[in-house]
Order: structure tokens, then C-alpha cells, then sequence
């Protein structure tokens, strides 16, 4: 079994920036957002520069599922619910432009990358309201959906919503073969920026922009625009078993099931949680409705992996200029697990700002937009970012290393600190601090990723406090004193 997902392994390599430069357009992250819109603001004939921490596609674009789809369900009922019907027959509107610049881009070049077309199914075991409201506004914008009961029912549920004409395909392929009209340095990572001076500090090297995109998935600036507080992580796990499948089906609730087939067999994602809150079993608790709903084995698994996705409180994603007050600088996050369609009108959104043209969605898709109706979600976010804080500065453990068991990890009193230990299977000691550097939350446990999570934003850790995702820019230190392979460089300053 691979614990890595299927789509990576197929990517071109890039440079690391090794000297200070002056650039016109710099994008921060190589995903499917800052690659997209780099590539459209280089189709317009703009001088762009993309740095990307890790490698191309690395975060969250190298473990999605890839439905391109409008049949996004609830999505709908949210919007409907806050902002009425225009806006929300705006939103599938967006989604299907994206899906069609999909198309397009895929013939134009001849991408071989397992473009299929296929119905879409978004099923619930109960008869849903949300459903049917979704099922409202995208017949209002002119989707040929159909509300199927019965025995037209997948996985014997009791509702479902179908809209054909709905895509899938291999994110890396079809990304890797689009023509790069622009310079890109991987393994770069921005460890300060200067959002009113345009600068980027890198761990190898300062660059002196015009104008800064940042596509780090959850902005990595703090000092504008107040992200920490509009935005939170939510983590899927998923698995691929060798079985063929047909069609794309999706069930309506939060950690609800995913399934999609791709070449090798069948992805099946599912058990969404807040990043940071798990007891862990996730896997577990997967692998069990996967078997049931397929009919699968445990011999059939052949990968498993879990990524997050940004959470905006009213499901539109957010493309625009970062702050109100901020000139020249830009964001795109919070795509809702929605990313694909999402980061193509995403990136049009941004060419347009950008070059002075109107684009009928960036209203819509406004960082500076009045988020309706959000408050309990907002008072919510906040007070799990306080608590975060407060165990982080004031929380306190009589636990010892003595209290945890091989292959789990815990806050606990060490060495004369409280730090985050993971003990392995030998029963071998892994030391680092327990507060993430973004913004010094507590860390948490995830026994499923063997991973230290932070509950306030999302940001993750190996358990050498090696970064996996952001928004952190600084790794975890360890300073216990016999932690070993805990030595990598340090330069960043845990917040730009
Ligand atoms: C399990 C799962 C399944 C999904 N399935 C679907 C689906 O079926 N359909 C759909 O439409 N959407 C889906 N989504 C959502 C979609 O995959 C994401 O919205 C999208 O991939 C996010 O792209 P991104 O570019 O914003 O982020 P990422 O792909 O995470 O890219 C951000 C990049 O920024 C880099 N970075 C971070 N910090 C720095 C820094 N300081 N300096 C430089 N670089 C930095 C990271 O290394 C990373 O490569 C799914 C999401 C998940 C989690």
C-alpha cells in the first residue's frame, strides 16, 4: 500500500531561486490556483515569476479527487440561504464557465490526461431539504439536473440529485502538460513578506516585486486582510482500491463519501473534520463505508492519503486584492474542496484585476465582500482560534512520556517542558515544541497522518516539526536535548 496519492510522481522539476531578484508579477504557491493564474496572466503577455515552497502541485492539487463538477449540492442551498437566488444561479453559472475553460484548454493543447465525461450524483440517505433547494437554483440557471428516488438511487440512499455532462480527469497530467510561459523556482518558500514594500524573503533569496498573488491555499500574510479569522482547514482522508467503477457520486453531509473512478481503479474520499480535532480512526471509520458502499476488500486498497482544504463561511471561494488598503497585492483561497472549477474562474478572476478588466464574477468572489449571516460561524472560529491560543500560552499536562503509548503522540511534560512527543513503535522518543509557529496554538495528535495539526488554522507538522502545511513558514523547533534528525534550517520567523 502506498500512503501517497495516485496523480503524483508525474511533474516537471524547476530551480530553486538561488540569488535576490526584481520581478514584475511574483505568485507565492504553486496549486492549481497560483499555476493557473500565472499561466493566465502569461497568456495575457505578463512578465510572471511563480515560487512554490515544495514542489509544483505538492499541497493540496497533488491529493484532490478531480471532479470537475457544477453538481456541487448544498453549495447552492448555503447561497441561496444568504444571498438569494441571483447569486447563487451566479455561482453554478461561474462553475460552468470554469468547467467549459477546462474543456477548451484540454483540446486546444491535446492533453492526455484522462478527460472523461460523466453523470453526476450528489446522494443523501435522508430526504434532504438542501438538496432540493440546490436542485432549485440549478434548474433556475439552466442545468439539466434530475431528482431521482427509489431504485434509481446509488448506495441505497433515499435521494439523489444527477446532472450529466459532469468532468473528471488527472489533475497533474493535465496541469504538467499546459505550456509554462513563465519562470518558476520550487523549493523556494517565502519566509517573510513585505505586503506594502512588495518584497518576499525567501530562504534563498529576497524578491523585489510589483505586484504579489498569494497562492499558498491559506494566506501566509497576517498583517492584512484578517484571513486568520474568515478562514478555517478542513481535512479528508481518501483511498484508491484497484475495483472499476462508473459516474461520480457525492454524499450530502459534511463527511460525507466521495467516489470517482480513475485509471487504476476507484478514489474514495470521506471523514471531513476540522484540521486538528480528530480522535483519530478516520481510515478506519473510511475504509468501512468504502467496503460497504463498493463492495470492496481490504486486499483492494492500494493508496491512502489525506489533505485540507480552506473553509470560507458562505462556500464562495475568495479572489481579489488582499486588503481593502493594500494596493498591488492579491489572494486566492478558500475553494470549499470545490477547487477545481473554482481555481479556473479564480485565475480569470485575478488576470482581470489585475489588467483593468471587468469579469462578471469578482464581486461575487470578493475577499472584501460582507459575508452574510456568518456571525455564529465567525464567533465560533474565533473562540476555537482563542482556545488554541490560550492551551497554547496557559493549558497544562501532568502527563509524562511514560503515558503514551508506542505510535501515538501527546502534549506532555518533558525534558522540564511541555512539548509535543511522539513515541514510535520501538518506543523511540520524537520531541518538538507543542505551539504551531503561525500564530502559537497548541498542536494536536493525529494518529491516522502520524502528523502534529493545528486546531486554530490548519498548519501541519511531521514529527520532526518538518512543515507538510501551511500557513505556517517556520518549522516546529525541537529543543529537547536528545531529539535527533530535528536539525533542518530555521530561517523563517514563524509569521509574515
Ligand atoms: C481530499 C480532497 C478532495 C478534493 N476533491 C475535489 C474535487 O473532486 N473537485 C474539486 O473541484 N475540488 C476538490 N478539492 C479541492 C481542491 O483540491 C483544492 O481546492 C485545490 O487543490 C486547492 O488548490 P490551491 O492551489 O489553493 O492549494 P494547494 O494545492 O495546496 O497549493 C498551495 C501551494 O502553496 C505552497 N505554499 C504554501 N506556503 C508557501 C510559502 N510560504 N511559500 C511558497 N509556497 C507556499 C504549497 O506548498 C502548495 O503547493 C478537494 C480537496 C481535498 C482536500
Amino acid at each position: 500500500m502506498e500512503f501517497d496519492s495516485v496523480w503524483r510522481g508525474k511533474e516537471r522539476e524547476y530551480p530553486r531561486l538561488e540569488s535576490d531578484i526584481v520581478r514584475d508579477i511574483v505568485v507565492i504557491g504553486g496549486g492549481i490556483a497560483g499555476f493557473l493564474t500565472a499561466f493566465r496572466l502569461a497568456e495575457a503577455g505578463e512578465s510572471v515569476t511563480l515560487i512554490e515552497a515544495d514542489r509544483l502541485f505538492s499541497g493540496t492539487t497533488g491529493r484532490t479527487t478531480a471532479k470537475i463538477t457544477c453538481n456541487q449540492g448544498g453549495v447552492y442551498a448555503e447561497l441561496f440561504a444568504r444571498y438569494g437566488m441571483s447569486a447563487a444561479a451566479l455561482y453554478y453559472k461561474s462553475q460552468a464557465e470554469g468547467m467549459r475553460r477546462f474543456a477548451n484548454l484540454v483540446q486546444r493543447y491535446s492533453i492526455a490526461c484522462d478527460w472523461k465525461e460523466t453523470d453526476s450524483y450528489i446522494f443523501s440517505h435522508t430526504l434532504s431539504h438542501r438538496l432540493e433547494s440546490a436542485r432549485r437554483v440549478m434548474e433556475r440557471a439552466g442545468a439539466a439536473c434530475e431528482w431521482k428516488t427509489g431504485a434509481d438511487v446509488p448506495f441505497g440512499a433515499a435521494c439523489a440529485l444527477k446532472l450529466g455532462k459532469q468532468y473528471l480527469f488527472d489533475p497533474l497530467r493535465f496541469l504538467s502538460a499546459l505550456p509554462v510561459g513563465f519562470e518558476v523556482y520550487e523549493h523556494t518558500r517565502a519566509v517573510k513578506i513585505d505586503a506594502e514594500h512588495k518584497t518576499v524573503q525567501t530562504e534563498s533569496g529576497t524578491i523585489q516585486a510589483k505586484i504579489l498573488i498569494v497562492a499558498t491555499r491559506f494566506p501566509v500574510v497576517n498583517s492584512h486582510g484578517g484571513y486568520f479569522l474568515k478562514l478555517r482547514q478542513s481535512s479528508s482522508y481518501v483511498l484508491a482500491v484497484s475495483r472499476k467503477t462508473e459516474g461520480m457520486y457525492l454524499e450530502e453531509r459534511e463527511d460525507g463519501l466521495s467516489v470517482r473512478p480513475y485509471a487504476g481503479g476507484t478514489i474514495v474520499g470521506g471523514e471531513d473534520h476540522r484540521t486538528g480535532r480528530t480522535a483519530g480512526g478516520r481510515f478506519k471509520n473510511l475504509e468501512e463505508r468504502a467496503f460497504r458502499a463498493l463492495g470492496v476488500t481490504a486486499e483492494e486498497v492500494t493508496n491512502r492519503w489525506c489533505a485540507e482544504d480552506v473553509m470560507t463561511f458562505d462556500k464562495i471561494p475568495m479572489a481579489g486584492r488582499y486588503a481593502k488598503n493594500l494596493g498591488g497585492v492579491y489572494v486566492v483561497t478558500g475553494f470549499n474542496k470545490w477547487g477545481m472549477a473554482n481555481a479556473m474562474v479564480c485565475a480569470d478572476i485575478l488576470r482581470d484585476c489585475i489588467l483593468g478588466r471587468e469579469n462578471l464574477y469578482a464581486a461575487l468572489f470578493s475577499p472584501q465582500r460582507q459575508i452574510g449571516g456568518s456571525l455564529g460561524a465567525f464567533l465560533s472560529n474565533a473562540a476555537t482560534n482563542v482556545k488554541g491560543i490560550v492551551s497554547g500560552y496557559f493549558g497544562m499536562t501532568f502527563k509524562t512520556a511514560a503515558d503514551i503509548p508506542p505510535g501515538s503522540g501527546k502534549v506532555v511534560r518533558y525534558q522540564g517542558k511541555r512539548r509535543a512527543v511522539y513515541r514510535d513503535e520501538s518506543g523511540k522518543l520524537y520531541a518538538i515544541g507543542r505551539m504551531c509557529p503561525h500564530m502559537h496554538c497548541e498542536l494536536s495528535w493525529n494518529g491516522d497522518t502520524k502528523t502534529w495539526d493545528c486546531p486554530c488554522h490548519g498548519s501541519r507538522f511531521d514529527i520532526y516539526g518538518n512543515i507538510l502545511s501551511g500557513p505556517a513558514v517556520k518549522r516546529c523547533k525541537c529543543e529537547a536535548a536528545d531529539a535527533d534528525k530535528n536539525d533542518g534550517e530555521d530561517k523563517g520567523n514563524g509569521t509574515v
